[in-house]
């Protein structure tokens, strides 16, 4: 099958293939193209275009690429001008002063400033007292500085040193000549390029105009930030990061909220929109739901519509591009880190080509990675990196919890890429990582492990007094293992061990030394008024529950230190529920708050927070695994010192933690 029909949505356009009627919906994820291949066949869809053009006063060019090439038309400086505070003399003259030769010369009755014309001309023999920017009067043909002059009375001066001629002048045009290119065509207009014609006496430039682009968020679930929250339903991220990734990337939003999924509302708003703007972005709906009808409705916006469906990029396949009569359509994928990725990896070239950018250059380094990191085969792999400084270099973490989460997003520096044609990339690979900002600012502290929100609280000091505080989740053995390779300061742990019936301590290897940290009491939540379980201890909790087929459990993980005290309580049972087992404190208060389960384990802040009755049990040990290798760091030092102190104890006690 030759690639160029390839490319094309079956349902854009009548293929080669032969397809029944519900091509769209059958096949929509079937011509899936590399990631070259679509960000290439959507710029041949585009380019070269006509450009847009409208004039900007000089501050409101500001960012903007100028269309054309600037000619100045006057010369810079207009006149010839005086360098120095000083006299305007004739070289001539003093062809032969010296030490021993003084010149004198006779002043002429008048001293030019800045902005005064001269109205005298220096004759042979004569002078004139000039100001810097004064410009040259007739005959003179240099400058001699004051600090080389002895005032002879008021009418006189006396020179020792020869001048040459041209002497601390700057003739007209020297700086800038009439007719000359100042700027190009294309140049982005920054605060020099300002001064630059603002020195020419332009007033207005010729720029290209910002691409208008139109932001739709889709999905009946969406709410826009600042109102409330109604059940199963969750904040528009995309509306609010897509509105801002293209106006840093020389575009001018203009945002149309969540729109529901609904055909015929849909396909009104997106007319609506493309009326009024130079591209589209959508988000959501890309994936095969049945609410999901975006794709369907730019096949019949304009030609030649759907350009590539499905793209091999992780996180992004469900990627969409379009172009329907020369404006760019786009549907990105809904989960808001997939919809970056994609945003700046496939989009961002072209709405900076619209808006006569450049191509953005990011920061690269290089750095390591510790862990492998498995990949899917076919399909070019962002992910997302946090960089501690490890004995040789740079390490690179994935920071990543699945294209869901927005978090690894803010605390990431940037992004490592894994080849399509590769499965995985092995640990210790050397890999270059795109920055998210300019530069790499390296953690003063790295704490690799579990996390707390009491441990916030105890490094805001640190966070206070300028230090870099880097905290990576990836729970108490993950922690373990970095400590152990020495790529992290301190790794919290809650690691219960149940032959010695202790915490973390028996986990500690060789170069690890126990900080003890704080007391987390574990117990059973449920929701408040549950009559089975009000009142009860914690053994009678888990028998009435036990008791009553209807009653539903949420688990923990293995190897949580939670879930073990549940399997005690439990003796064997398991009861419905026990096998949805998620990692977090809170995602088990969430569930039992939501009526999703009725009871399970959790601690007690945890509980609090979601407003749940709770049933101590028993306490949890929240320690750190120091690397006594790097104990005399400052940071270090810092975190020991602010654990130690009054106002930490304070703050756990007050969030209802126990320090120990
Ligand atoms: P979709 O492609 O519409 O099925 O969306 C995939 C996932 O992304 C779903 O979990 C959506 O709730 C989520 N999602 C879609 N749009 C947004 C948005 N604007 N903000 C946050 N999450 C979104
Ligand atoms: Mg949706």
């Amino acid at each position: 099958m030759s690639n160029g029909q390839q490319h094309n949505h079956p349902g854009a356009r009548t293929g080669t293939r032969n397809h029944g009627v519900n091509t769209i919906d059958q096949d929509q994820f079937l011509t899936i193209l590399s990631r070259e291949d679509a960000l290439a066949h959507f710029e041949t869809a585009l380019f070269p275009r006509a450009m847009p053009v409208e004039e900007r006063s000089l501050a409101e060019a500001l960012g903007f690429a100028l269309a054309h090439d600037l000619v100045a038309d006057i010369d810079v400086p207009p006149f010839d001008r005086s360098n120095v505070d000083g006299f305007a003399v004739r070289s001539a003259d003093l062809a032969n002063a010296g030490e021993a030769a003084p010149v004198r010369l006779l002043l002429n009755d008048e001293a030019i400033a800045c902005g005064t014309a001269p109205t005298r001309p220096v004759l042979s023999g004569s002078a004139t007292s000039i100001a810097t920017g004064g410009p040259l009067p007739r005959g003179a043909d240099a400058i001699v500085m004051v600090e080389h002059t002895q005032p002879q009375g008021n009418r006189a001066i006396e020179i020792r040193r020869a001048a040459s001629p041209g002497q601390f002048v700057s003739y007209a045009g020297s700086d800038i000549a009439r007719g000359e290119t100042v700027l190009r065509g294309g140049t982005v207009i920054g605060s020099r390029e300002i001064g630059m014609c603002a020195a020419c006496g332009i007033a207005k430039l010729s720029v290209v105009r910002r691409p208008r682009v139109a932001v739709i968020s889709t999905g009946d679930e969406l709410v826009q930030p600042g109102q409330k929250l109604r059940p199963a339903a969750i904040y528009d991220t995309n509306g609010a990061i897509v509105s801002a990734a293209v106006a840093e990337n020389g575009g001018e939003v203009k945002f149309f909220g969540a729109i529901a999924d609904d055909e015929a509302e849909l396909e009104a708003a997106m007319r609506g929109a493309l009326e009024t703007s130079d591209m589209l972005v959508l988000s959501g709906g890309t994936s095969k739901g049945a609410g999901d009808v975006s794709h369907r409705i730019i096949a019949r916006l304009g030609k030649p519509g759907i350009i590539a469906h499905g793209v091999a990029l992780k996180p992004g396949k469900p990627l969409c591009l379009a172009v329907c009569d020369g404006k760019p359509v786009v549907i990105l994928p809904g989960f808001p880190t997939s919809a970056m990725f994609t945003f700046h990896d496939m989009i961002v070239p072209v709405l900076r080509r619209m808006a006569g950018l450049p191509p953005r250059s990011d920061a690269k380094v290089t750095a390591k990675v510790p862990v492998r990191i498995a990949s899917e085969l076919g399909r070019t792999e962002f992910v997302m990196v946090s960089l501690v400084e490890g004995a040789d270099g740079l390490i690179a973490y994935p920071s990543g919890k699945g294209s869901g989460a927005i978090t690894a997003f803010a605390q990431s520096d940037g992004f490592l890429k894994i080849d399509a044609l590769a499965d995985q990339m092995p640990a210790g690979t050397e890999t270059e990582v795109t920055l998210f900002t300019p530069h790499v600012r390296v953690p003063d502290l790295v704490i690799v492990g579990s996390h707390c929100t009491g441990l916030d609280l105890v490094t805001a000091p640190l966070a206070r007094a300028g230090l870099m505080v880097r905290s990576i989740a990836v729970g108490s053995l993950g922690g373990l293992a970095a400590a152990k390779r020495g790529e992290c300061d301190l790794a919290p742990i809650h690691l219960f061990d149940e032959k010695s019936e202790s915490y973390n301590t028996p986990f500690l290897g060789q170069g690890l030394e126990l900080v003890p940290g704080w007391r987390r009491m574990q117990g059973i939540v449920f929701r408040q008024g549950d009559a089975r379980f009000k009142g009860l201890s914690a053994e009678e909790a888990v028998r009435s529950a036990l008791a009553d087929p209807d009653c539903i459990m949420v688990n923990r993980n293995q190897g949580a230190g939670t879930r073990i005290l549940i399997d005690r309580l439990l003796n064997g049972a398991r009861p419905d529920g026990y096998w949805n087992q998620p990692r977090s404190h809170n995602a088990v208060a969430a569930a039992v708050a939501q009526g999703r389960a009725d009871w399970g384990m959790t601690i007690a802040p945890v509980a609090d927070a979601a407003g749940l009755g709770f049933i101590p049990l028993a306490e949890e040990h929240y320690d750190f695994a120091l690397v006594t290798a790097r104990r005399e760091r400052a940071g270090v030092q810092a975190f020991l010192e602010a654990l130690a102190s009054d106002e930490s104890r304070a703050a756990l006690k007050r969030a209802g933690f126990t320090k120990a």
